[in-house]
């Protein structure tokens, strides 16, 4: 799982139209519709509200959402995960020479690891998790040395170091400035592993949309580090009924691309005129604007 991060096995790069990179931030269709809107990713990406009545909402009405329980289990996990891996970098400074020494490193600061990760969440929501969060970061402190053990047998004697250095690559939380494209100036990625790019850490069901987050985060990259960036990666993880982790590669094509400046256009378009979007048909139990929306304050 893990080694597939560093080393992706790609075969199919896609080609990605010139006028698409991010660096062309100053022409259409990547020249945002306006200068003055500053959004964020999972803005423009979060279809949970069909019509953007929560941006909507967020923005113009001024309402603070309120975060339900399936969202604060997600920040947890997600926070959990990048927690792993700074954890991660440290112990590979220690130049651990197997997998089993670096997973006894891991493992010793399993405790602090998570307490420092439940200290922003509420005491309820800690009691129900807190043995989750345990099991969880054993088992990628578990896969993580299984694949450094693995890379380390594998490779030829003079390429062992270099492994190190591979993982010592990798960024957690790597600010981005997406100013150029009318997104924050301060965008967060979960994990950036070059070769791949970008990793995005998910709870929860599969939904088509999340790729559209990787192409944003792709498109900001490209307009501020003139580098390109090809692949996303989304990691899915499941804590119930044991620990389950789904990886999906994700191209950053032409038609992502597009739809993610579509998206972020329309949305700007809504926000700038101040116009109500209407409610959706369907609204799931989990929106934090649940509590406004469906209380008869609409
Ligand atoms: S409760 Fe419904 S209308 Fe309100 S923001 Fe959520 S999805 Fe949109």
């Amino acid at each position: 799982m893990f080694a597939e991060i560093l080393y992706p096995k790609i075969v199919d790069i896609p080609s990605v139209s010139e006028e698409l990179r991010g660096w062309n931030w100053k022409n259409p269709p990547v020249a945002p519709l306006l200068e003055s809107i500053k959004l964020g990713i999972w803005e423009v990406t979060s279809r949970y509200c069909a019509t953007r009545y929560d941006a909507y909402l967020h923005r113009v009405l001024k309402v603070s959402p309120r975060p339900t329980k399936p969202m604060l289990l997600g920040r947890v996990v997600h926070d959990l995960f990048v927690e792993t891996f700074k954890c991660l970098k440290k112990a590979i400074l220690e130049e651990p020479k197997s997998g089993s020494e670096l997973y006894y490193i891991l493992t010793s600061n399993r405790k602090k690891v998570v307490a420092h990760t439940l200290e922003r969440f509420p005491t309820n929501l800690v009691d129900d998790i807190s043995c989750k969060l345990n099991s969880l970061y054993n088992h990628l402190s578990l896969q993580i040395s299984a694949d450094y053990d693995r890379l380390m047998v594998e490779a030829p004697r003079i390429a062992r170091p270099s492994i190190a250095d591979r993982f010592l690559t990798i960024s957690c939380e790597r600010p981005v400035d997406g100013s150029r494209l009318g997104l924050s100036s301060w965008l967060m990625v979960d994990i950036y592993a070059p070769p791949i790019g970008i990793v995005e850490v998910k709870t929860g069901p599969l939904k088509d949309f999340h790729e559209l987050s990787l192409s944003g985060y792709a498109l900001a990259m490209e307009s501020s580090e003139y580098a390109p960036i090809n692949f996303g990666q989304l990691m899915y993880v499941y804590l119930n009924n044991g620990i389950r982790i789904l990886r999906k590669l994700v191209r950053i094509s032409d038609e992502l691309r597009k739809e993610f400046l579509e998206e972020r256009d329309k949305l700007m378009e809504i926000l700038y005129h101040e116009r109500d979007p209407g409610l959706p048909n369907e609204c799931p139990e989990s929106c934090p604007y649940y509590f406004y929306c469906k209380d008869g304050k609409v």
